[in-house]
């Protein structure tokens, strides 16, 4: 079925052809299986049938920019000057200028006028096309990428870098590259800061406190890992010495906050600030971590 009716739009398109290249045509189907045909970004994930369909309908584009190309002044200029000689650079215009440069790479490979392998789009299509490379939003990196094996134009890369830039949805897709520290200030006064970790030791659990203040060190054995017998325990060293405002610890299922975490319960109940750091940045709690390595 997808068969027979891809093969008739694109037959259609392949008998109009001298009407249809160099427009933006709707092809209407109401069958569903032939919509990833033009749809799917990655021609891979289309099976090798689908990706010939695609590719005898992507030759329309490639023939729409063809066309756009010897449409265009600047370009008409750069494809003679590729197969004439170049001029001296005094003697082009600003927008020849941005050719001038890369004049070696350029060349008309199928009819194309192309940099490399790359094919040089007409400014018409610059816009459409800058959006299909920023499509997905894949921030600065992959869309240049995208580019770098297909499209080129003067100022490309900047371009691409302008739209990811201002680009929202790319700042949040973006990996974190550093997780926010937390500054280790010197406390100002007793039992105001508390770094608190777990170790394991010749079989035994270990609740390691240390105070920021006099680098006191205190550590009790567990009897049990849970979040709730870590409570227990702070809360007979809190009895003994005060209740501090912060306490810092690692993200370990004991301290991880949640809304049924008893430690998160604990800390909202008696009133301190509980901190946890990632343990990729143990420096953020370097007091309790070092503590633990002695
Ligand atoms: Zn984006």
């Amino acid at each position: 079925m997808v068969r027979s009716l891809s093969t008739s739009s694109i037959m259609a398109c392949e008998r109009f052809k001298d009407f249809v290249v160099g427009k933006t045509f709707l092809i209407e189907t109401d069958h569903k299986s032939l919509v990833p045909i033009f749809t799917t970004k990655d021609l891979n994930d289309l099976t090798p049938r689908l990706q010939r369909y695609r590719m005898r309908i992507l030759e329309f584009s490639l023939a729409k920019i063809a066309l756009n190309q010897k449409l265009e002044p600047t370009l008409q200029n750069v494809a003679f000057y590729s197969k004439n000689g170049w001029p001296a650079k005094c003697q082009l215009s600003p927008l020849e200028c941005s050719f001038y440069d890369v004049r070696d790479e350029i060349g008309e490979g199928n009819g194309l006028l192309m940099r490399g392998r790359r094919v040089i789009i007409p400014s018409n299509m610059r816009k459409d096309v800058l959006n299909r490379i920023h499509a997905g939003h894949q921030g600065i990196t992959k869309c240049r990428a995208r580019a770098k094996d297909h499209v080129w134009w003067p100022g490309i890369g900047q371009e691409i870098q302008d739209i990811v830039k201002t680009c929202e949805k790319c700042i949040e897709n973006q990996p974190l590259k550093h997780e926010p520290l937390i500054p280790n200030d010197f406390p100002e006064r007793p039992w105001q800061k508390v770094g608190m970790d777990l170790f394991h030791y010749e079989g035994s659990e270990y609740l390691v406190v240390v105070h920021y203040f006099s680098r006191f060190i205190g550590v009790v054995r567990l009897t049990k890992l849970s979040s709730e017998a870590v409570v227990d325990h702070c809360k007979a060293i809190f009895a003994r010495h005060g209740i501090p405002d912060i306490v810092i610890s690692d993200n370990g299922p004991q301290f991880r906050p949640s809304t049924t975490s008893a430690f998160t319960k604990f800390a909202s109940e008696v009133g301190f600030r509980h901190i946890t750091y990632s343990p990729k940045h143990p420096q953020s709690n370097c007091q309790a971590e070092a503590a633990v390595k002695m």
